[in-house]
């Protein structure tokens, strides 16, 4: 599913090839698409407008248009936004189609059909993203917010990585390159971690965006960019998905297992559960 790296690079590719085209016409192929308005007024208060501007806020993809209105579209698992026609047969997991002047089209294809947009207003927009945590690559994010918001919690660390409320943007896979390069065992309960752990969260969390904004993205299976082009992150990932592969920072092996109910790639030896107790027992011994 597209974390922040993969819509960043989405909404740059919009930014290059879309913003300033006209929607002629806009066609839902798939009912459940639109959550907001109906799909006729949808498609009717699309036709005629430019996009004047694309920006990114958490997951959401933002298109502005002339008319003052926001398309907001969430891509999810499978979620694609392609300016080429899909290669191979060209209806398979359409959902919708915009067909903008000069004789392009950009497709909104999802072959699981996860992905949803709306229509907004500037008011609904702003409280559809009201309840949105930081941009983790914005200024207003820091060691000390995550101390701060986390550090009286009890639940468990990947799960509050997860949380769109607490930090916006990461998805599984970031979660998990995050908290090996942090050397945090994912189920961490979050009061339990000192500062110096809050300050290796926080880096891990700048430089594995950071990375995958570089890298324009991972393409585990499904993501491509607005060309259809697959990100290079993947080349770059330590532990996900690399269960039962040896870790590349030690002798041990990398285990899967479900942690708040999402597969969770871990080193057992590089993240130690008992982490606090072991620095205890050296600094008295
Ligand atoms: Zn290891």
């Amino acid at each position: 599913m597209p974390e922040l790296p993969e819509v960043e690079t989405i909404k740059e590719d919009l930014r290059e090839q879309v913003v300033g085209a006209r929607i002629e016409r806009a066609e839902v192929l798939d009912s459940g698409l639109v959550e907001q308005p109906l799909t006729e007024e949808f498609e009717a208060r699309l036709a005629g407008r430019s996009i004047t501007g694309a920006r990114r806020r958490a997951k959401h993809l933002i298109a502005e248009l002339d008319s003052g209105e926001s398309l907001v579209m969430q891509l999810k698992i499978g979620g694609q936004l392609l300016l080429v026609p899909p290669v191979e047969e060209p209806n398979t997991a359409l959902m919708l189609v915009l067909y903008l002047d000069g004789d392009r089209r950009l497709f909104l294809r999802d072959e699981t059909w996860f992905s949803r947009v709306r229509l907004l207003d500037e008011g609904e927009l702003q409280t559809r993203l009201s309840s949105l945590g930081p941009e983790p690559l914005e200024e207003e994010f820091s060691a000390a917010y995550l101390r701060k918001a986390l550090s009286s919690r009890r639940a468990q660390i990947k799960p509050l990585l997860l949380d769109q409320k607490v930090v916006s943007g990461i998805g599984n896979i970031y979660a998990d390159e995050i908290l090996y390069d942090a050397r945090l065992y994912p189920r961490r309960k979050a009061n339990t971690l000192s500062d110096g752990e809050w300050e290796a969260l926080y880096a891990a969390i700048r430089s594995n965006l950071e990375a995958g904004v570089a890298h324009r993205g991972t393409t585990v299976r499904l993501y491509r960019d607005v060309l259809n082009r697959p990100g290079e992150h993947q080349n770059y990932l330590r532990i996900f998905e690399k269960h039962g592969k040896p870790c590349p920072g030690c002798e041990g092996k990398v285990v899967r297992e479900k942690v708040g109910g999402r597969p969770t790639h871990y080193c057992p030896s590089c993240q130690r559960e008992n982490s606090r107790e072991g620095e205890q027992e050296l600094t008295l011994g």
